[in-house]
């Protein structure tokens, strides 16, 4: 029985007095549902409880990291442990190295990695690094990805800037937009006519391999092995943005998915494990420009440091166990093809994809390929969805402009509870 969302509803007035619009990230307030957000008092495993005591099965995961799903038994025991030693020591530990270690072995083109503490951290530390590697100013990046919050990639970015239909960031200087070109995703063609124009002061192309901040886009053939070569042969360095696909996708991410190497990779979410982290990595060449190793600067005092180095480890290791990415996948095909079915069978367009550990739905007449395309789905539709869902015991991303996750704990019966929920929800639209 639902207990209704009064306290949420209260929680969220007192927010709103001294927190900028009630939240400390913009697409938790639910404005892309054009609804209120529920506040969270717990979680364990798939599931997640409100502070009405409403039970939800969480598909947001905090926007990925969860992949062993919420305060996994071994990550919280790792992470207790851990703290009676000490939260921070801002000197190095043999974790640090551990992590390097393990993040190399995973993902092929990584040969030397930094840890920072976010996805934006890594995106905007990569993005220096290119340019100073390349002694370039422009950046190439796509329309409907999302890189983070940096000045010089909130341009026509994806996830709550998309949500919120925002232009692009007041207090972003023209003279860092104007150093940042935008090309619509999976389409070669922008891409080469923009290194035509400017290929030789162009420092970097970065991209979300798999876009997860316009929902789930997959590249199209051949896209991926276009974007290296043109890269390649402007010497501009290649960066794929992983902080959502790494570890996600598949456990090398995409770039071990599609045989792709980028000279840069950034990651972030499952990489802390559900603890604040981010990393970037790539040929050693590159990244011994940081310093110490050379001269780029990039620093930060938490940073490695030992709480979120050993979440990260215990889950990066139990994803490497077999068949964590076939159960993952296994899941997500279920889930898409049974919206997909129930869609049909309600005379309700609709489309989606699925990529190991996440997916993608929309509510749209046409495939989805691009911003574009993803902007034309149906948003209100969604919305309804959205909050029919949750009132079925089932959380969502709150916009449609996101991808959905999965973890290793969602069980059969969940997924089976889900599509009898989207069904009956559907019924509604
Ligand atoms: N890159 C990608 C692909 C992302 O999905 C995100 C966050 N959703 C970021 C970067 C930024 O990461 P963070 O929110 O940790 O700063």
């Amino acid at each position: 029985m639902h207990k209704g969302y009064e306290r949420s509803q209260a929680a969220f007035a007192e927010a709103k007095k001294i927190i900028p619009g009630g939240v400390n990230s913009p697409v938790r307030a639910f404005r892309g549902v054009k609804g209120d957000p529920v506040f969270i008092e717990r979680g364990a495993g798939s599931k997640m409880v409100d502070i009405d005591g409403n039970e939800y099965i969480d598909y947001c995961l905090s926007w990925g990291p969860l992949i062993l799903g919420h305060a996994h038994p071994d990550v919280i025991k790792a992470v207790q442990e851990m703290a009676t030693k000490g939260t921070s020591f801002g000197a190095p530990t043999e974790l640090e190295t551990e992590m390097a270690q393990l993040v190399t072995e995973i993902v092929p083109s990584i040969e030397v990695v930094r840890m920072v503490n976010s996805g934006t951290e890594a995106t905007m530390s990569a993005l220096r690094l290119a340019r100073g590697y390349t002694k370039r100013n422009k950046i190439v990046k796509f329309e409907g990805c999302y890189h983070g919050h940096a000045d010089s990639l909130l341009i026509k970015a994806g996830s709550g800037v998309a949500t919120l239909a925002l232009p692009d960031s007041p207090g972003v200087p023209e003279s860092v937009a104007s150093n940042t070109l935008t090309v619509p995703f999976n389409d070669v063609d922008s891409l080469k006519l923009a290194f035509e124009k400017y290929g030789d002061d162009i420092a970097a192309v970065i991209l979300e391999p798999i876009a997860g901040n316009m929902g789930c886009v997959l590249p199209q053939a051949g896209y991926l092995e276009a974007v290296r070569a043109i890269t390649t042969q402007y010497g501009a360095l290649l960066i794929f943005d992983e902080v959502m696909t790494g570890f996600r996708a598949a456990y090398g991410g995409v770039q071990a998915l599609y045989n792709i190497e980028p000279d840069l990779t950034t990651l972030g979410k499952v990489i802390g494990g559900g603890l604040p982290v981010g990393a970037y990595g790539g040929k050693r060449e590159i990244m011994e420009m940081i310093a110490p190793a050379g001269p780029i600067y990039q620093a930060g005092t938490l940073s490695g440091n030992p709480l979120a180095m050993i979440a990260g480890l215990v889950t990066l290791k139990k994803l490497g166990e077999p068949g964590a990415y076939q159960r993952l996948e296994s899941m997500g095909k279920r889930l898409v093809e049974g919206f997909l079915a129930t869609g049909q069978e309600l005379g309700i367009p609709v489309t989606g994809s699925y990529v190991g550990g996440m997916m993608g739905t929309f509510f749209s007449e046409q495939q989805v390929v691009d911003y574009d395309t993803a902007k034309q789905c149906n948003l209100d539709r969604y919305a309804k969805y959205f909050h029919e869902m949750l009132k079925r015991g089932v959380y969502l991303a709150p916009s449609q402009l996101e991808a959905g996750f999965l973890s290793l704990v969602h069980s059969d019966e969940d997924i089976d509870r889900t599509l009898e929920a989207s069904r009956e929800s559907m019924k509604q639209l």
